[in-house]
């Protein structure tokens, strides 16, 4: 099963994607998390990639679809993906099609998870993870079980995304309007998008896609 999952920044698909690895064996497919690795290296195109994410803009087209193409192509996608940050243009959505296609594949779904603006800004003004495992909190809605020490793997170092500051998260929805929603009539032509209430928690988030996905719905 291949699965896009579409929404603004902070709209909540990596947190709904990570659940759905879990307990369906697709791939999770993060392209901020694949481009974020890029960025830590020491190299010259890490260090371009890292500027222009932390501007909150987008990376060149055509290095984020020889990503992709790279990666869905590896043995552990062969049961299908989520894809969670790409596409983001129209040219992205074209290309993944065309990629899709020279392997007889296809897209299965195409969920928006709709917030407004408000709580978007609220939550990712907010936003903070491990360092170590990179899983996610939040200050007020979020905090690890113990102050200071991660869940998971209990480590007590935490980052901020460096496009979490205010201006970046600007540029970030704005490019969201303007280069990522018009990829939205393109899958709505193909009757392949389902949009959901991204307000709703997420649990509820969760056995929404559930249904759409015809699967269980996965415990937090
Ligand atoms: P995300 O973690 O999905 O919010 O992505 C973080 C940043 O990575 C974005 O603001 C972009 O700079 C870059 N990025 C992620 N996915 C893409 C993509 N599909 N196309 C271009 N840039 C991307």
């Amino acid at each position: 099963m291949n699965v896009i999952l579409l929404g603004p920044p902070g709209s909540g698909k990596g947190t709904q994607a990570k659940r759905f690895e879990q307990s369906c064996g697709i791939r999770h497919l993060a392209t901020g998390d694949m481009l974020r690795a890029v960025a830590s290296s020491s190299s010259e195109f890490g260090r371009r990639v890292k500027e222009i994410m932390d501007s909150g803009q987008l990376v060149p087209d055509a290095i984020i679809i020889d990503m992709i193409a790279a990666r869905i192509a590896e043995p552990d996608c062969r049961d299908g993906f989520i894809l969670d940050g790409f596409p983001r243009t129209v040219p992205q959505a074209q290309a993944l099609d065309d990629m899709l296609a020279q392997r007889r594949l296809g897209i299965d779904h195409v969920i928006l998870i709709e917030v407004n603006d408000a709580a978007l800004i609220d939550r990712l003004s907010g936003r903070f993870s491990c360092a170590k495992c990179g899983a996610s909190y939040h200050e007020r809605y979020n905090r690890p079980r113990v102050e200071g020490v991660c869940d998971i793997c209990g480590s007590r170092e935490f980052v901020h995304r460096p496009d979490d500051r205010p201006e970046a998260v600007r540029a970030r929805f704005e490019v969201y309007r303007r280069q990522t929603e018009p990829i939205l009539p393109y899958y709505r032509a193909r009757s392949l998008l389902r949009v959901i209430d991204g307000m709703a928690g997420i649990d509820n988030v969760t056995t929404e896609i559930a249904a759409i996905l015809g699967v269980d719905a996965p415990h937090a």
